[in-house]
């Protein structure tokens, strides 16, 4: 074949591919459509009226391909919970939570006096959430949430039934009128607004706090807080009561792991808090939890851990709630240390990391704590100059070279 033939064929190859993909996208975008009307009626049976249902979904005319894109991802690997907390209790969460709670000083005040749930609480769910509301600025991210759920109940075979629940709730919320077309946006997966309520959680918990006759978890933080307030009290959260202790794992503690006792009859079990500091309350139940394989801290875990749960159920994400909590409300952080290898960075020093290299003229990117393909790139760059080994690892060795460079 001639190097001209050969070029024909790549040619008509991907022209063939294009082709078809096109096709593959007109015949989902009328498969999708199909579905939708078939599910009208469904509605209709769960209340929807036929004018509701066609102004929500006016201007849909396909499925939301990005959904599908995220619901099929899989994470490459689970993260320790060391990693998990770096990346959610560090120096930029816990300042931007001190500066909201001076900024909404007094409505959480309103809500904490009301629900019982402390602003420290509050804070940190809307921190874990959205970044304190930065993520519903990144328009691009979010998506107009009657496609997304209609697009998980179409083709998600897994979320299917959650998808359809969700979406019929949904429905329910527009009907209502508390949200305009424009604003009726969320993640992916069906999480609203700054505190992230899925739509059935909406229709059972939210309230309209600022009293403007609308529960506006997308605009009003006094809303979003205030519900988030309103599903952890409803759900059990106990006035004035802490979510756990640090502990110290003895050796043997491991065996109780999961079992519920006092604190009184954790402490003749020698499971003490660093420093053998008294427990407030002795008489309440508190379940043994070990998060890192027995190295590290131990936890007590209180009744407002598995209320925080009810938000999310992950032990990982109520820890880094309650951890975060505690910071903002002056409290200090964990005694131990987890056993961390000994060559990974803490958020701290990836920080350093990034000023470093941008410092030398290497990375240009955002320096926030999250090395990733432009640190890398930076990385492999700075090693490639000074004639060390290239790898693009954000590891202690690139920082302690990066360190030795600005020493004199
Ligand atoms: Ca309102």
């Amino acid at each position: 074949m001639t190097e001209k033939m050969k070029q024909r064929v790549v040619i008509t190859f991907f022209a063939g591919l294009l082709g078809l993909s096109l096709v593959v996208q007109s015949c989902w975008a009328d498969d999708f459509t199909d579905w939708l009307q078939s599910f009208r009626y469904e509605a209709e049976r769960a209340g929807i009226s036929r004018t509701i249902f066609t102004k929500v979904f006016d201007g849909v005319t396909e499925p939301d391909i990005r959904v599908l894109q995220r619901a099929n991802h899989q994470p490459e690997f689970s993260l320790q919970i060391w990693e998990y907390l770096d990346t959610r209790v560090n120096a930029l969460s816990i300042d931007r939570g001190r500066e909201m709670a001076r900024r909404y000083h007094k409505v959480l005040a309103d809500i904490e006096q009301q629900s019982g749930v402390p602003a420290s609480i509050l804070l940190a769910i809307w921190s874990m959430e959205t970044n304190y509301g930065l993520i519903l600025t990144k328009k691009e991210r979010l998506h107009y949430l009657p496609q997304a759920l209609a697009t998980l109940c179409w083709q998600d075979s897994k979320r299917k039934k959650f998808a359809k629940t969700q979406l019929l709730a949904a429905l329910k919320i527009f009907a209502a009128g508390d949200v305009a077309q424009d604003d009726f946006l969320g993640s992916w997966a069906g999480a609203m607004g700054h505190t992230q309520f899925i739509p059935t959680s909406y229709l059972a918990y939210a309230v309209d706090f600022d009293g403007d006759g609308r529960r506006d978890v997308w605009n009003s933080v006094s809303d979003a807080l205030a519900s988030s307030a309103n599903l952890l009290a409803k759900n059990g959260w106990r006035r004035g009561k802490t979510w756990g202790y640090e502990v110290v794992l003895v050796p043997g503690a491991k065996k109780y792991q999961g079992e519920t006792k006092t604190l009184a009859e954790w402490q003749r079990l020698g499971v003490l808090r660093p420093g053998a500091k008294p427990f407030p309350r002795p008489g309440d139940k508190a379940v043994l939890k070990i998060l890192a394989d027995g190295n590290g801290p131990g936890f007590l875990m209180l009744r407002n851990f598995f209320v925080l749960k009810k938000y999310n159920n992950s032990d990982f994400y109520a820890l880094a709630v309650g951890l975060l909590a505690d910071r903002l409300a002056g409290w200090q952080g964990l005694v131990q240390q987890w056993p961390r290898p000994p060559h990974l960075l803490n958020f701290a020093e990836k920080m350093e990391l990034q000023r470093l290299l941008e410092r030398w003229g290497y990375y240009h990117g955002a320096v926030d704590g999250y090395p990733g393909k432009m640190t890398r790139e930076a990385i492999r760059l700075f090693q490639k100059d000074k004639g060390f080994t290239v790898n693009g690892k954000a590891d202690q060795n690139t920082l302690r070279q990066l360190r030795e460079l600005a020493s004199p």
